[in-house]
């Protein structure tokens, strides 16, 4: 007998290495490399929406128009605030009978947002003060080189677009950590402990304002800070109160190991899952059969309330809107239709095995991951995805040759998270998460593999083109 007589009986991950084509193993690193110059450029959710909706236009999708009667082949995009992007795509087949693809992606990432009124100095220091946005782990972010992004609107509503710290001689930001010598009672304090949140200042300016060459009395340095604001980009310190103005690491996106073949950087998480799925859109976009609908949401990483979240109802007015104009009644669509839940999972680290049950996680190099269901303490707070869609999409993914993995967050009450599933599927859609898995995730150098990256666009591509 042979020794492969009882393969079929178990289930076995396997790597893109050994599942995958020359051929396709050969696009993994082209794929991937186009990936890291967009991630780039797009470290926050407006810089993403910025450069998702370029891409969309020089595709031929259009501003969506309320007041336009849609129709087969029409592609839009909705801009929510520039925050938010969702775009579709009319199919030609039954709506009704077949409902939308619905894929759904979030743009935003942890970060160190700037408090309302951040500026101020310290013995000759000035720093902005922020409030961490997102499930940071406050002992990653001093001592290393941060970029600052954002918006101004000023009272008269004109915007000012901020990005410090990227191009190269650009200034950076830092926030400052003790030295080890004299951080010997620092070291005895608990992780969560040891760095506050009110602790994440940021160090912009050191040298105060001069009045005919002598510094000025009071308020010297922060009196520099707001003349060099002034000067540069026209603002005072009262307009920061209208300004969603954010640090995030100042790092490019750099390959990782000696063969290259992962992908470190900060905000992976979520943009690794949105960039396949604007890929897949677009190559899905000529005349697919079932319409669909791209999200890339907002705020998902602070529980997708508010108009950009998923939590908001511009979703389900777009559904009604699309099902309308094709004569057909929403609820029903809406029963008919799939959702890809497009969020990364946590790969299995090898350097911190304690924190995973391997065999339901997420491996490096695997494939996407499948995330059945995601949520923290006894599947609390999460989208089960039934067994029969399960199967469903377990048998698209086959066909398609994409090599996929089911994958679990961490072990049975290590902790746990969620994604933008949840909303989706109470309003009557089916849905399932599926990822890139990450290393180190929500770190300000997250690591994901290329092949996985490449996987998740041929999985989406699949769904869009069935
Ligand atoms: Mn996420
Ligand atoms: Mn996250």
């Amino acid at each position: 007998m042979s020794e492969n007589k009882f393969e079929d009986l178990i289930y076995k991950k396997k790597t893109v290495f050994e599942r995958e084509s020359e051929e396709e193993i050969s696009k993994m690193k082209e794929y991937g490399a186009r990936y890291m110059k967009w991630l780039d450029k797009s470290k926050t959710e407006r810089e993403a929406s910025r450069n998702i909706i370029a891409a969309l236009r020089e595709a031929g999708f259009e501003e969506y128009d309320p007041k336009k009667t849609l129709r087969t082949g029409d592609r839009f995009f909705i801009n929510n605030r520039g925050k938010n992007v969702m775009a579709a795509v009319v199919g030609s087949g039954d709506i009704e009978e077949i409902g939308i693809r619905i894929s759904a992606s979030h743009i935003d990432s942890p970060r160190l947002d700037l408090k309302p009124l951040p500026v101020f100095e310290s013995d000759g220091v000035g720093y902005f003060k922020t409030h961490y946005y997102g499930g940071v782990r406050k002992y990653q972010w001093p001592t290393i080189p941060l970029s600052l992004h954002g918006v101004v609107v000023k009272k008269d509503g004109s915007t000012v677009d901020i990005v410090v710290g990227e191009d190269e001689g650009d200034p950076v930001f830092c926030i400052s950590d003790l030295l080890p010598h004299l951080a010997g009672e620092q070291g005895t304090k608990p992780l969560n402990k040891a760095f506050t949140g009110e602790g994440l200042n940021i160090m912009i300016c050191s040298s105060p304002a001069l009045d005919e060459g002598k510094p000025v009395e009071n308020d010297a340095v922060k009196i520099n800070i707001l003349s060099i604001l002034k000067e540069k980009y026209g603002i005072t310190e009262e307009d920061f109160l209208s300004a969603d103005l954010c640090a995030v690491p100042a790092t490019k996106a750099a390959d990782v190991g000696f063969d290259r073949w992962l992908i470190g950087a900060y905000g992976h998480d979520d943009r690794v899952c949105a960039y396949p799925m604007l890929t897949a859109l677009l190559d899905n976009a000529a005349s697919p059969n079932h319409t669909l609908i791209a999200i890339f949401a907002d705020k998902e990483e602070v529980g997708s309330d508010g108009p950009t979240g998923m939590k908001g109802k511009l979703f389900s007015d777009l559904v009604d809107k699309i099902s309308r104009d094709l004569g057909a009644d929403p609820a029903v669509v809406r029963a008919h239709s799939a959702c890809l839940s497009a969020d990364v999972a946590a790969a299995y680290d090898p350097n911190y095995p304690e924190a995973f049950e391997k065999r339901n996680s997420a491996i490096l190099h695997c494939g996407v991951g499948f995330c059945k269901y995601t949520g923290h303490g006894g599947k609390v707070s999460t989208n089960d995805a039934g067994a029969e869609f399960s199967a469903k999409m377990r048998s698209l993914l086959d066909r398609a040759g994409v090599v996929w993995q089911m994958a679990e967050l961490g072990k049975v009450d290590q902790g746990g998270g969620g994604t933008v599933a949840m909303f989706i599927s109470t309003l009557n859609i089916d849905t399932i998460d599926i990822g890139v898995p990450v290393i180190a995730m929500h770190s300000p150098f997250e690591i994901i593999s290329k092949g996985d990256l490449y996987e998740a666009h041929k999985a989406f591509s699949a769904f869009n083109a069935e």
